[in-house]
């Protein structure tokens, strides 16, 4: 099951939950644990990061080389 991560705009309360995609789908109301506020933010962490890291990656191992001859 995904796991979705969540912050409190009040107490800023970072926390994970377990739903399913239609749990997600029906918007259900989500309480932070520590203050029972409702003011939660969805956090995109896991993914966004992953690609970006990738992409770092891909770009650092064509770094420029000396001998590619382009200045002859
Ligand atoms: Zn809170």
């Amino acid at each position: 099951m995904p796991t979705y991560d969540f912050e409190c705009q009040d107490c800023r309360k970072k926390f994970e939950l377990f739903l399913s995609f239609a749990e997600i789908a029906s918007q259900p109301t989500i309480r932070c644990p520590e203050c029972a506020s409702q003011n939660i933010q969805r956090v995109w962490t896991a993914p966004v990061m992953w690609m970006q890291g990738e992409r770092t990656l891909s770009a650092g191992s064509k770094a420029p080389s000396a001998g590619c001859g382009c200045n002859r």
